[in-house]
């Protein structure tokens, strides 16, 4: 195994050697993926986007002779759905239980909610578990039902965020972010009416995270060219071509229109199933998601209010494709330091104690620096091959930047309470904090880094 191999699937970002549905384990039906070589399972059995998706909800669970089902929401997602849920599957003769966190807003991924859930489970002993609710419900509820080893049925209020049809959780532990490995629900069941009635800011956040699967594939397209990761071209373009989809119709979407919401919500599902194919978030997130989790940990520490994700990565998407362009003219350039060496005391101000929770992250890229610096650049021919692939990337998603861009979101400080000082140490540091490679390691490991950051946020 190479130092990559481990770098793609480093804990933290996907532990995925320990999931269950991590590519590789071939079971009954599966064939190997032709783009590949992969054997990639498809976890999640029925997706239904549409008016029909409460009937075909109740049909699932009858069909699948669930008898005891946990609901899991919270006051406002009972109100615009869980409470009919609950009344269909009750009228349908089921026995159902319900976990409502009494949270309007700020409810968070953590212990003592997941701890919630399983107390829940412990108590109703459910067949399966209900997820009515957006990013954290899913998120919660996914973890415990893994824990507790149940399955668990997505049934989204909201298209915020592109974990739906993931199986890889998003929690926090002690203010980090944390991708666990988890599962993938059985099934997802969205009507779009519901999911077009949420909040603005709710929307703009499933498009910023669905903005950001183009910054991602720039960063898992340049660790497969240059440090020989594996990469699935199959699972790439699932993602990119309801991306594309959707920038079309950003305007529809943004304004709630029916279209605009169907596509974004497809795009958002369609990145949770690409996770769950390649067993690990890498298809879906890169150095944009990496920037927000550190945004995350400076509102944990005090230093900034929270914000959704999905606004936090839309906006790190721009700054990150600003990178991702400048990078692709260094790429021949030699490694002359491991990534995670530099920082001193500025990077102890900004991680506070949490400085020495990223002492296994900078040896595995430290690693990683060791076995590739001798033989770094790859030849001429590849690095030519690699230039010319990643400035097609740009090129392809630059109508991604501009969409975000009349979506007011900006791509220098003074959005979401980041000054200058803190966007450039988000992306100065925030490769810290996940053992994943992306473009902000190799401009550290070439020494370059610091002059990018200057010259795009002057
Ligand atoms: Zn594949
Ligand atoms: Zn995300």
């Amino acid at each position: 195994m190479t130092a990559t191999r481990r770098l793609g699937a480093a804990a933290g970002d996907a532990r995925h050697e320990e999931a269950a549905s991590g590519p590789g384990r071939r079971t009954e039906g599966e064939a190997q993926c032709e783009s590949c070589g992969l054997v990639h399972a498809v976890p999640v059995e029925r997706v239904v986007l549409g008016p029909d998706a409460p009937e075909e909800l109740g049909r699932f669970v009858d069909a699948k002779r669930w008898r005891r089902v946990l609901v899991v929401e919270d006051a406002n997602t009972a109100e615009v759905l869980g409470d009919v849920v609950c009344a269909d599957l009750a009228a349908a003769g089921h026995v159902v239980a319900v976990q409502r966190f009494s949270e309007r807003s700020g409810l968070l991924a953590d212990e003592d909610a997941v701890g919630s859930v399983r107390d829940a489970v412990a108590s109703g002993r459910p067949d399966v578990l209900l997820a009515v609710g957006s990013g954290v419900l899913t998120d919660v509820t996914r973890y415990a039902s893994f824990l507790a080893r149940r399955p668990f049925v997505s049934v989204p209020t909201a298209p915020s965020m592109d974990g739906y049809a993931s199986s890889v959780a998003a929690m926090q532990f002690d203010g980090v972010k944390v991708t666990l490995p988890s599962q993938a629900p059985l099934g997802v069941f969205a009507d779009l009416s519901v999911v077009a009635r949420a909040p603005k800011e709710m929307i703009l956040s499933g498009f910023g995270d669905l903005a950001g699967k183009a910054s991602a594939r720039f960063d898992w397209e340049l660790s497969a060219r240059v440090a020989g990761e594996p990469f699935c071209e199959a699972i790439a373009e699932r993602i990119a071509s309801p991306l594309e989809r959707c920038v079309e119709g950003a305007g529809s979407m943004l304004a709630g229109g029916a279209d605009g919401i169907a596509s974004l919500t497809r795009g958002l599902v369609e990145s949770g199933m690409a996770m769950s194919m390649m067993g690990s978030s890498r298809p879906a997130s890169g150095c944009e998601h990496h920037a927000s989790h550190f945004l995350d940990l400076l509102a944990f520490r005090g230093l900034r209010p929270h914000a959704p994700h999905g606004l936090q990565v839309g906006y790190a998407t721009r700054v990150a494709l600003g990178i991702q362009r400048r990078s692709i003219e260094m790429l021949g350039e030699p490694l002359v330091q491991p990534a995670g060496s530099g920082g001193g005391d500025e990077e102890r101000t900004w991680f506070g104690e949490h400085l020495l929770a990223l002492g296994p992250v900078r040896d595995e890229k430290q690693v990683w620096f060791a076995e590739h610096a001798d033989g770094w650049p790859p030849g001429a021919e590849q690095v030519l091959a690699a230039r010319e692939r990643l400035s097609g990337v740009c090129s392809r998603f630059s109508p991604v930047d501009r969409a975000l861009s009349g979506a007011g979101v900006p791509d220098g400080p003074g959005y979401l309470d980041v000054d200058r000082a803190m966007l450039r140490a988000t992306f100065r540091y925030a490769n810290r904090l996940r053992s994943r490679f992306t473009v902000l390691d190799l401009l550290e490991c070439q020494g370059r880094l610091d002059e990018v950051l200057d010259s795009l946020l002057a």
